[in-house]
């Protein structure tokens, strides 16, 4: 056994079939009387549920939350949640939600009691990603993690197959991620392989049976198992190409994940041998970024970054932007082999190592 650190994360997790049902218990506990529920537009309506469940506790709602967490849409959200005198903040959605309502807590202090509906595992991490300016900015503090989480499978019933794919496969690149992380540990590797074995399994189950109730659930304990992971070890050269493709070209957070997740895997997995057989053993395949690329075709993600809308000409671009200010990553970045990797992942082709 190497050495290692482990700090767990604080955080109150409360999960399966009904649990929204507990809302006011959770409330109670806490000692809250006035939330305010942040939601993407889409989910506008389904938020309004949550009304239903607190009464007269809920406050207000503010439902304009997107994707990568755009300051402006911040500043309004404080503007117009300011007179509410509201004592916590429900997050109701995928990352967008829980992204806006992090970024309430960072300048407010408000507690945050988060209610997934995706699998994309924000809601267990302290870490914020921003956009200002045409960039991406991430920071990490103890008062951007959701202090509650509510995982109830009955509220994802109704992701459609087209988000529960990708968000699913953003998941399972935070525990990739974290199998070779530089300050990886022995609990959070069990975590991230047990990670990827649920979601692999979960969302082809899913793609074809969108109401399977016990993949729904599967995914969701995924979803929870993967955003541990991400909560507390260093991420590397994925995740610094996706906010890259995020934050400046406004590709979709959980579809590019999708697409370039196989190809960064190809690419480090000369650097990752224990990280390779971790995956392989949780695949249940000898090639996992082969494994990975045929989820991605079965659950129906875009194939490539091109069929994200993202410019041949702007590789380079790319390129550039992962080069300037790097994460740790267990390969070195080497431009030639990066700069053909990104080829690869914008044409859509197999993940291929070189
Ligand atoms: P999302 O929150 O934008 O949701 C995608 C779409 O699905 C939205 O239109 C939303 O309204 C809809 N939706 C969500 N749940 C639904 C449901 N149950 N039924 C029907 N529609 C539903 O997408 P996402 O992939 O969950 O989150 C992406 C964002 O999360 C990005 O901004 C990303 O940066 C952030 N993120 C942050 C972290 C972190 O730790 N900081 C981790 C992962 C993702």
């Amino acid at each position: 056994m190497h050495d290692f650190r482990y700090a767990a994360l604080p955080s109150h997790v409360v999960f399966g079939a009904g649990v929204i049902g507990t809302l006011a218990d959770e409330l109670d506990r806490l000692g809250l009387g006035r939330l305010v529920v942040v939601s993407t537009a889409g989910q506008r309506a389904a938020a309004r549920s949550i009304g239903r469940w607190i009464g007269a506790r809920c406050a207000g709602y503010f439902a304009g939350a997107a994707m990568h967490t755009p300051v402006d849409v911040t500043r309004h959200a404080l503007a117009r949640i300011a007179p509410l005198d509201a004592d916590g903040l429900i997050a109701f959605g995928g990352g967008s939600a829980i992204g806006l309502s992090k970024a309430i807590a960072l300048r407010t202090g408000l507690p945050q009691i988060a209610i997934p509906t995706t699998y994309t595992g924000s809601e267990m991490t302290p870490i914020l990603g921003e956009t200002e300016n045409g960039l991406k900015t991430t920071q990490s503090a103890a008062i951007i993690q959701p202090g509650t989480v509510l995982y109830d499978p009955d509220l994802t019933m109704d992701l459609p197959v087209s988000v529960s794919g990708v968000s699913g496969l953003n998941a399972m690149a935070h525990a990739v991620e974290a199998l070779y992380a530089r300050n990886g540990n022995p609990i959070t590797s069990l975590m991230a392989a047990e990670g990827v074995r649920v979601l692999a399994r979960a969302l082809p189950v899913i793609a074809t049976t969108p109401g399977d109730r016990q993949a729904r659930s599967d995914a969701l304990y995924g979803a929870w198992l993967c955003g541990v992971c991400l909560g507390t070890v260093g991420m590397a050269l994925h995740h610094k190409i996706c906010h890259a493709l995020g934050g400046t070209f406004g590709l979709p957070h959980a579809q590019t994940h999708a697409v370039m997740l196989p190809h960064v895997l190809a690419y480090n997995a000369p650097a990752a041998p224990d990280a390779m057989a971790a995956l392989a053993a949780a695949l249940g395949d000898a090639d996992p970024a082969r494994a990975l690329f045929e989820i991605g075709r079965t659950v129906g993600a875009p194939a490539g970054l091109r069929a994200l809308g993202m410019a041949e000409s702007d590789i380079d671009r790319a390129l550039a932007l992962v080069l300037a200010n790097p994460y740790w990553n267990p390969r070195p970045l080497e431009r030639g082999a990066l700069r053909a990797m990104l080829a690869r992942a914008w044409a859509g082709s197999p993940p291929a190592s070189e």
